[in-house]
């Protein structure tokens, strides 16, 4: 707003770690079919592991985590998570190390993102619940036990979906909006869910910068194959 009532989105510390802005074109062949414009916004071309949609987010977490002087990052989700895999990276790249809890949930084969887990220096411990509070709360007692030994930890919960890890999203917005060339009218923006961290920065972002567009998340699921 111009009142100034809403905090500006640069007051947020950032790192940089996508190559941003990605990439956003017209699908001709889908448009025509469907008979209306679609385009497609690649940020599963974000530019650091296997790219995806966390880089955005870990972008503002991270940058949170090293000004709170962290060493040390947790966080969690599925086996397989994409969010786990690549705040391994990003971390990685900041010099911080991470230790991620996953639900085991059967897990017996070490594949996937799981052998990049390793490869990006991440210490994996796979927790036999079904139930995320029962991972925070053992996130609790390891972070409270590294910080007897003077070692600062900074906790990221499923998805990176927090307000601050939104953020990314809210941005991603204010890109595609000068991504769309003169007199092209955004309506519409789909977009996946999980944990909702996407689809919440999504929103706030359509209603702050293009506010003709509605956006919608579509979820209740994802996979991601890795054969
Ligand atoms: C995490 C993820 C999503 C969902 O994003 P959220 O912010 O968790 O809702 C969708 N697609 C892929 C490939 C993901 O890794």
């Amino acid at each position: 707003s111009e009142t100034g009532a809403q905090p500006k989105l640069n007051e947020f510390p950032r790192i940089s770690l996508g190559l941003l802005p990605t990439p956003m074109h017209r699908l001709d062949n889908i448009s025509r079919i469907l008979g209306t414009n679609v385009w497609i916004k690649r940020d599963d071309l974000t530019g650091i592991g296997l790219g995806g949609n966390k880089v955005r987010k870990l972008e503002f977490l991270l940058a949170d985590a090293k000004n709170k002087g962290a060493e040390v990052v947790f966080t969690t989700g599925g086996a397989q998570s994409n969010h786990a895999m690549l705040t391994a990276a990003c971390a990685a790249r900041l010099g911080m190390q991470t230790i991620l809890l996953l639900k085991k949930r059967g897990v017996t084969e070490h594949r996937g993102n799981l052998v990049l887990d390793d490869i990006y220096g991440a210490q994996v411990r796979l927790v036999d619940t079904d139930d995320y509070q029962d991972i925070y709360r053992e996130m609790d007692r390891l972070s409270g036990e590294l910080a007897a030994q003077g070692h600062k930890c900074y906790p990221i919960p499923v998805g990176g979906s927090t307000a601050l890890g939104a953020v990314g999203y809210v941005h991603c917005v204010e890109e595609m909006a000068a991504q769309l060339p003169q007199g092209v009218e955004m309506g519409h923006i789909v977009s996946a869910t999980g944990s909702g961290g996407t689809t919440a920065g999504l929103l706030l972002g359509a209603a702050r910068c293009l506010p003709g567009a509605k956006a919608t998340g579509l979820g209740g699921g994802f996979f991601f194959c890795f054969v």
